[in-house]
């Protein structure tokens, strides 16, 4: 079954974007995965077509109107996950795309302004995810990226060669570092084991550079993986 991702928006003309190309876009074309940007602005209920309005309370910026938002969800609402993009969510990972990649499809909503009226986050029991600790001007970039996780996942649309099990985050640790031809480069080697040609000693070379690069660079994701390899030691 096709797996269908459906985006809400003011911005539709940003999809597919960057998603036409290379693997999502070929799996785009062939079928394994679809997507439709839903024009927010269409379900507006008044002649000017607003969407937005100021803030009970008082403050800057305007708010998504949650009348015209549910609209535009019913529109396309079919059981699928809805997620909203903001940063007040629970940040994005690659179990969370493990996770989309085994459901029917995705609704995205992609908010503008100050954000989206919280009553229809609530009343649709939309998980609220965030792509980083920073903010950005609309949910779009965000969905992008989130969907780029998550297509790549699908079955079909990586080659056995691009094959995620290796890749950064898998048992919570990040890739080893990569070399190709030449050998020798502005004077820098390749790691001799890599030219060795004795497979399990590049293994345990390559894991050995993961757990280092991760206990230096991510102390949060090192002690995850420590505690996942004791919980499967024998
Ligand atoms: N007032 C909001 C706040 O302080 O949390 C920021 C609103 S932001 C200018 C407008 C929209 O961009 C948000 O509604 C959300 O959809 C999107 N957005 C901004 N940063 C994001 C992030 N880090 N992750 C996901 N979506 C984000």
């Amino acid at each position: 079954m096709i797996w269908r991702a459906s985006v809400l928006t003011l911005f539709p003309e940003m999809f597919p974007g960057p998603l036409a190309q290379s693997l999502a876009g070929r799996a785009l074309q062939t079928g394994i995965w679809s997507l439709e940007a839903v024009n927010i602005r269409d379900f507006a209920r008044d002649r000017h077509r607003s969407v937005d309005d100021t803030p009970f309370g008082g403050g800057t910026g305007m708010v998504l109107r949650p009348d015209v938002v549910d609209a535009a969800i019913a529109s396309v609402a079919d059981g699928r996950p809805i997620i909203y993009l903001t940063p007040r969510g629970r940040r994005l990972t690659q179990r969370d795309a493990e996770r989309y990649a085994t459901a029917p499809g995705l609704m995205l909503l992609c908010g503008r302004y100050e954000g989206v009226d919280q009553r229809v986050i609530d009343a649709r029991s939309m998980e609220e995810v965030s792509i980083g600790d920073y903010v950005l001007s609309g949910g779009e970039l965000a969905a992008l990226v989130l969907l780029d996780t998550t297509v790549r996942l699908l079955p079909g649309v990586m080659g056995a060669a691009d094959s995620a099990v290796d890749e950064s985050f898998a048992q919570h640790l990040l890739e080893y570092p990569h070399y190709t031809r030449p050998a020798e480069w502005q004077g820098r080697r390749v790691p001799d084991v890599l030219l060795s040609g004795h497979h399990a000693a590049v293994a345990a070379w390559r894991r050995a550079e993961a757990e280092r690069v991760t206990r230096e660079r991510r102390p949060d994701l090192w002690a995850a993986h420590t505690v996942a390899s004791q919980a499967t030691a024998p």
